[in-house]
């Protein structure tokens, strides 16, 4: 049986229609710029889009023997608040048992009180976007610390930039970005063409 996942040309469609893709010039809180910017929550807003997104990552962690052979007793665990609905989307479509997510307290990346080490099934981490992947490295470190392994691991949107494996498994992502960061403004292309600046947050 073949099971389709959608282009990486009709995603972007998908993103671009919600607003999650941006085109223009914006500049982020560690003063690089960029003509290009994703705020994925908007795509995720939309029960239809959350779905269809997803649904098509799911079936890239269906198609790993690791995975598919455990299934259901794995968890699916987000690094931040971003990855959350992608996290529940693709425990729906895999119907996963377990569902975490990791909050930022004091500067630490964390689970709520009283998840005990033991308790957490084989591991896929997913996020909404990985820009540099530092956010499921410390995932990875903290699922580790609970006794669990990583079986998988990936994103709606993956920066070119970002790793390819991580803790010797591949990242998978629905669609690869050849991101454009200029360090300063001198180097910026739009900053050269003189287009109004948008200020964003990560
Ligand atoms: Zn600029």
């Amino acid at each position: 049986m073949v099971e389709l996942i959608p282009s990486q040309d009709a995603l972007m469609q998908i993103l671009k229609r919600t607003g999650a893709f941006r085109e223009g010039h914006f500049v982020y809180p560690n003063g690089k710029h960029s003509p290009h910017y994703f705020q994925m929550p908007l795509a995720f807003r939309y029960y239809d889009t959350a779905r269809v997104l997803a649904v098509a990552l799911s079936r890239k962690f269906r198609l790993e023997k690791d995975i598919s052979s455990q299934l259901p007793k794995v968890a699916v665990i987000s690094p931040s608040s971003g990855g959350i609905p992608v996290a529940f989307g693709v425990r729906d479509a895999l119907n996963a048992e377990q569902i975490y997510w990791a909050e930022q307290e004091q500067g630490q990346r964390m689970f709520r009180q009283y998840v005990n080490q033991g308790e957490v099934n084989p591991c896929i981490i997913v996020d909404d976007i990985i820009r540099s992947g530092k956010a499921i490295e410390e995932t990875v470190e903290l699922v580790q610390s609970l006794g669990a392994r990583i079986i998988g691991c990936g994103a709606i949107v993956r920066f070119d930039t970002a790793p390819e494996e991580i803790e010797g498994v591949p990242v998978k992502s629905l669609i690869n970005f050849d991101v454009r960061m200029y360090e300063s403004d001198q180097k910026c292309t739009e900053c050269r063409d003189n287009v109004t600046p948008e200020h964003v947050r990560f």
